[in-house]
C-alpha cells in the first residue's frame, strides 16, 4: 500500500514539472529538491533511507511551530504544553503576545488598517481532540480576536460569526473595546491614502513631490501570525490571527478565519496554516488540502510544496511576473501527529520558528520559485 501511494504522490509531482521548472523539482530519488538542490523534508526529522516519509516514526513532542514574527512567542506554548496544559490553549496564549504587540503591523493592536483607516481582524481556532473550531472575521476594536474564536467554539453552536455580531458577542462576554489603530499604523494609512493619485487633494509632506511615488508608493502588505503545537500525547492545537491585507476593501475577509484555508487541524493526521495572499489559500482550500496529503504519507514539508505547486498552477495572469512565476507572498506551514514539521513558500526568503527539543529557532523554508530579485540590484 505504501509503495502505491508513494507511486501516486510521485506521479503527482512529476505532472508539476512544467510549473517546477526553476522552482523546486523531484531529485533522482523521487524526493523534492529545493532549486539550491537540498532536500525538501521535515526539518529536525532524519530521513528514511528510502526516501519515502515515515508517518509511524516518532520524531519529537511536543513541537510547536509558527510564522516567523512569533519565535518569542512559542516559548509560551511550549512551556504550557509541557504544564500540561490544552494544546489549543498554549498556542493561543502564544499568538496573544504578537496580537498585544503594537509593533507589529501584521496582527491585533497595531495591525494595518482597512482603506477606510479601520482594523479589522480576522482569527480562527481548531481543537485536535474533539475536532471543534472556532473564528471571527472583520471583528472591530477587540485586540485578540483569536479569543473570541475560541469562546465561539466553545460557547456557541457555530463556528464563524462576522463583522457587528462578533463584536456583539464580544461585548457580551466581557471583551474590552479599544482603538486598535496606533498612531505609526495611522501614519503608514495616511501614507498610503496620500499617495494614491496625482489627481486628487490629499498633499503629502512638504518634502515629498505630490504623487511622487503614484499608486506603488506604499504598497499593501500581508502579515498574520499561525501557530501549531503537539503535545507530548499527539493532541494539537491551531491557530491563525491577522489584521488581513492592508488597505483592504472593509469587509473584505481572508484565509485567516476560513476553516480548511488558513488553519486546518486533524488530530490524527497533523495540522496546517498559512501566512501571506489569503485569496490563493482561499480558492485552494490550502491547509486542507496539505493534511489531505499528510493523510498519503507525504511529510509535512513536502505535502506544503505540492500544495504551493497546485496553488502556483491556479494562480491567474494578472498576478504573475514577466516570466510568469506567481509574484505574490505566500507561506505555508504543518506538523505531523509525529512531530515532523515543514514548511514552503512561493518565493524564496521565507521562515519559520520552531519550537522543540532542541530549542526555539528560525528555519529557512524551501521555496517553489527563487526569490525575486531586488529592484536596481
Ligand atoms: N493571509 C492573510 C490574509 O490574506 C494575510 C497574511 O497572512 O499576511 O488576510
Amino acid at each position: 500500500m505504501a509503495g502505491k501511494l508513494d507511486r501516486l504522490t510521485r506521479r503527482r509531482l512529476l505532472q508539476g514539472g512544467a510549473v517546477l521548472a526553476g522552482g523546486a523539482a523531484l531529485g533522482s530519488a523521487g524526493r523534492l529538491v529545493g532549486q539550491d538542490g537540498s532536500l525538501i523534508d521535515d526539518f529536525g526529522g532524519k530521513q528514511a533511507p528510502s526516501g519515502k516519509a515515515e508517518p509511524s516514526r516518532l520524531i519529537s513532542r511536543p513541537v510547536v511551530i509558527s510564522s516567523a514574527n512569533g519565535l518569542k512567542a512559542i516559548e509560551t506554548a511550549m512551556r504550557m504544553l509541557k504544564e500540561g496544559k490544552d494544546p489549543l490553549d498554549s498556542v493561543i496564549a502564544a499568538v496573544n503576545i504578537v496580537e498585544d504587540d503594537p509593533n507589529d503591523h501584521s496582527v491585533g493592536l497595531g495591525g494595518l488598517p482597512n482603506e477606510d483607516g479601520v482594523v479589522e481582524l480576522d482569527a480562527s481556532v481548531m481543537h485536535g481532540p474533539t475536532h471543534k473550531a472556532g473564528a471571527v472575521a472583520s471583528l472591530r476594536n477587540i485586540k485578540n480576536p483569536s479569543c473570541v474564536a475560541r469562546l465561539v467554539m466553545k460557547r456557541t453552536d457555530h463556528v464563524l460569526l462576522v463583522g457587528e455580531g462578533a463584536l456583539r458577542f464580544a461585548r457580551a462576554h466581557g471583551f474590552k473595546e479599544e482603538n486598535l489603530l496606533t498612531e505609526d499604523s495611522r501614519k503608514k494609512w495616511l501614507k498610503w491614502k496620500e499617495s494614491l493619485s496625482k489627481d486628487d487633494d490629499w498633499l503629502e509632506e512638504e518634502e515629498t513631490p505630490k504623487g511622487a511615488g503614484g499608486k506603488e508608493a506604499v504598497p499593501f502588505t500581508w502579515g498574520t501570525i499561525n501557530c501549531l503545537g503537539i503535545n507530548e500525547k499527539g493532541d494539537i492545537g491551531g491557530v491563525t490571527t491577522t489584521s488581513g491585507l492592508s488597505w483592504k476593501i472593509p469587509g473584505r475577509v481572508g484565509d485567516s478565519p476560513i476553516i480548511g484555508a488558513g488553519l486546518y487541524v486533524d488530530n490524527e493526521v497533523g495540522a496546517a496554516g498559512s501566512t501571506g495572499r489569503g485569496e490563493a489559500n482561499l480558492q485552494n482550500c490550502s491547509s486542507f488540502l496539505i493534511v489531505e496529503l499528510m493523510r498519503t504519507g507525504l511529510s509535512p514539508a513536502q505535502a506544503c510544496m505540492e500544495t504551493m505547486r497546485r496553488i502556483a498552477q491556479h494562480t491567474e495572469k494578472r498576478l504573475r511576473d514577466e516570466k510568469g512565476v506567481p509574484d505574490y507572498e505566500l507561506s505555508l506551514y504543518a506538523i505531523s501527529k509525529y512531530g515532523a514539521f515543514g514548511g514552503a513558500t512561493m518565493r524564496g526568503g521565507g521562515k519559520m520558528a520552531v519550537m522543540d527539543k532542541d530549542g526555539a529557532r528560525l528555519v529557512e523554508l524551501p521555496s517553489l520559485y527563487p526569490a525575486k530579485e531586488k529592484r536596481g540590484a
